[in-house]
């Protein structure tokens, strides 16, 4: 007959979602309450307030959106997007194509700005296609290629579109609680995230913020947005202050006490602190896989701290490694993705994972993998 499911606990080293510590795994088991309950309205808020912490922004429309990163980033393109507009789109890895299809889906124009795969975006690829492009709308690009482990330089990136005019659309799915991302500092117009990477809360949250400038641009739109659950026009009279919170969709309540928690996590151990923690702990993990033979696929100047694109070596059976992670030590990394597939090998160090001991037991047992 059926019975409860009660997975054995893994350490999750991969490209997410990250472990979920029991704090805030207590949280989700609280009562459940209304949505629109008083208690709740007041819950939001307070998730409003730690996410523009978290976003380093004063951004008013600063909201955590009822589906996983994808629908962040779908709610970006569709909401800032019209048919026949230009957008840059950098591809550097999955991501990057991933926005570029969502471009494409609208009916948009993308021009596409690539580079190899493990390569940060190129600033002066992009500088040239803004000269040869000065229409475009917007520019869209990932910060934190979960891929490759790439990291792209989001500051210089948004300069260039503000001396253009041009929207900037950030993915930071990745990067959010992992390393260095300010929103208002850097002028991102539109930025998406995930709950399960660096929060290490459960997934199926999308933190994701506009600037005023974004927000004039969705107001004025030509079209409709063409979907209706993702058309941020209508979600933010549900996500507004000042009581006029109407029902747009039932939010899910017991997930959101969740992300408040770990944005509680976050801001107690201070955002700084956070990113200084997963690069000291990358540092270690980097000497550690030095010792054991194993090269990195990104340069040393971009790389993520809390996500380690390795190169598996030759004569390595990709798979069996990670199946002995898995079955003898319960320790998930992740894959290479795409035309990374069987090359390499992620391992991620977001959130809550990054933590000394779980490098020590990551160490040892690909050490006896290897053997
Ligand atoms: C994981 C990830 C996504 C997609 O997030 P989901 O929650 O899996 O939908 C998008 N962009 C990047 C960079 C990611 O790492």
């Amino acid at each position: 007959m059926f019975e409860s499911f009660n997975p054995t606990p893994r350490v999750l080293m991969g490209p997410g979602p990250s472990n979920v510590s029991p704090r805030v795994l207590g949280a989700l088991a609280r009562p459940t309450v209304g949505h629109l309950d008083p208690q709740f309205i007041g819950l939001m808020d307070e998730i409003k307030q730690l996410l523009q912490y978290a976003f380093c922004t004063k951004n008013e429309f600063t909201i955590a959106l009822s589906a996983p990163g994808s629908a962040g980033m779908e709610a970006c393109v569709v909401n800032l997007i019209e048919p026949n507009d230009k957008v840059i789109v950098c591809i550097n890895g999955v991501f990057g194509n991933r926005l570029k299809e969502n471009v494409e889906r609208v009916g948009a124009q993308p021009i596409v700005v690539e580079d190899k795969w493990g390569d940060p975006v190129s600033v002066e690829k992009v500088s040239d296609a803004l000269a040869a492009h000065p229409d475009a709308k917007a520019l869209a690009f990932v910060h934190a290629e979960t891929s490759t482990g790439a990291r792209s330089d989001a500051k210089s990136l948004c300069q260039l579109a503000q001396q253009y005019g041009v929207l900037t659309i950030v993915d930071a799915v990745t990067s959010l609680g992992g390393n260095e991302l300010r929103v208002d500092d850097w002028g991102i117009d539109a930025i998406y995230s995930g709950s399960q990477k660096c929060l290490s809360c459960v997934p199926g949250i999308s933190p994701v913020s506009f600037s005023d400038k974004a927000v004039e641009v969705l107001k004025n739109r030509k079209t409709k947005v063409p979907s209706w659950f993702l058309d941020q026009s209508l979600v933010m009279d549900y996500w507004s202050g000042g009581g006029k919170r109407s029902y747009h969709h039932t939010a899910p309540i017991n997930s959101l006490y969740a992300l408040h928690e770990s944005l509680l996590v976050l801001k107690q151990e201070g955002l700084e602190q956070t990113w200084q923690r997963h690069a000291q702990l990358h540092k270690s993990l980097h000497t550690g896989l030095t010792e054991l033979g194993i090269d990195f696929l990104v340069d040393e100047n971009f790389r993520l701290p809390q996500l380690n694109s390795v190169i598996i070596p030759d004569g390595v059976d990709d798979a069996q490694v990670r199946a002995t992670l898995l079955n003898k030590y319960n320790l998930e990394i992740g894959a290479g993705l795409g035309q990374l597939a069987g090359k390499t090998w992620r391992i991620g160090l977001m959130g809550t994972t990054a933590h000394a001991q779980n490098i020590a037991l990551l160490l040892a047992a690909l050490k006896d993998a290897l053997r």
